[in-house]
């Protein structure tokens, strides 16, 4: 390989072993089908893009179904815990799980606190949810921490500021786009859903593929929209002129579940 690809980093939250409504959550045969797809991709050379896989929230999924599938194919994720919750949330993982992880070879960042969206955080907020995070997950671990995403992909210059400032050298964003290499400090990821076809994954990673580029034009948009009408009205209106759309795309769908819920 002469130079190596762009990377494109995907991100996933919850796996269960049967479909579900609820688009955050990835089937394991689904995700099972699609690590193969990544694992070819790896081996045959050079891929246009070179996919990653990433974890949000430290569901115990990524331990129970993720880490196997991982694991059977020699491949090493991500997986960014919301640190507050391990060991005290129901449904995700605990120390135990997360030591397990590293010891697998799996790389442990943080996804704050609480889950609080760090726009919303003030100056002491930001050292809970940043700083504890990060030492908490250090003590624990016994491995240094310098990887992170942002709950809900939400920033901003004073946000990025307080991350770096709090030790992360790398901060994983939600915007879906390709990164030129593995060091780019806010690396962008797309959230893969439940419901985006094998097909469809498989049709990013096709040399000259425009369908990235696409994703990415909505984000956006849609950021823009945000940032111009607040996240409340944003939301309120992105209900209503999609209750008369059909679904059209999975970036399409994927852009309102977002609202919706976790971005
Ligand atoms: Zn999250």
């Amino acid at each position: 390989m002469n130079h190596p690809p762009s990377r494109l980093y995907l991100l996933y939250h919850e796996l269960r072993a049967s479909r579900s409504e609820y688009s955050y959550v990835v089937a394991t045969g689904e995700f099972e089908r699609q690590v193969d797809l990544f694992s070819n991709l790896k081996q045959t050379g050079e891929p246009s893009l070179w996919p990653e896989v990433t974890f949000d929230d430290g569901h115990i999924s990524n331990f129970e179904f993720a880490l196997p599938i991982l694991q059977s194919r020699a491949i090493k994720a991500w997986f960014f815990i919301t640190v507050g919750w391990t060991g005290q949330r129901p449904g995700y993982m605990g120390w135990h799980e997360l030591r397990a992880l590293q010891e697998a070879g799996q790389t442990i960042g943080a996804h704050g606190w609480t889950h609080t969206l760090l726009t919303h955080c003030n100056a002491s907020e930001l050292h809970r949810e940043l700083v504890d995070a990060r030492l908490t997950l250090e003590d624990k671990l016994g491995t240094s921490i310098t990887t992170m995403s942002l709950p809900g992909g939400r920033y901003n210059q004073r946000v990025l500021a307080a991350c770096r400032e709090a030790g992360y050298t790398q901060i994983f964003t939600s915007i879906p786009k390709a990164e030129p290499s593995s060091t780019t400090p806010t690396p962008g990821r797309l959230n893969v859903r439940g419901d985006m076809s094998l097909e469809w994954i498989s049709s990013l990673f096709h040399p000259g593929s425009r369908v990235l580029s696409g994703l990415e034009r909505q984000y956006q948009m849609k950021s823009a929209a945000k940032s111009l009408l607040g996240d409340r009205l944003y939301e309120k209106l992105w209900a209503i002129l999609n209750r008369k759309e059909p679904d059209t795309d999975a970036g399409e769908a994927a852009a309102r579940e977002d609202s919706a819920h976790h971005q």
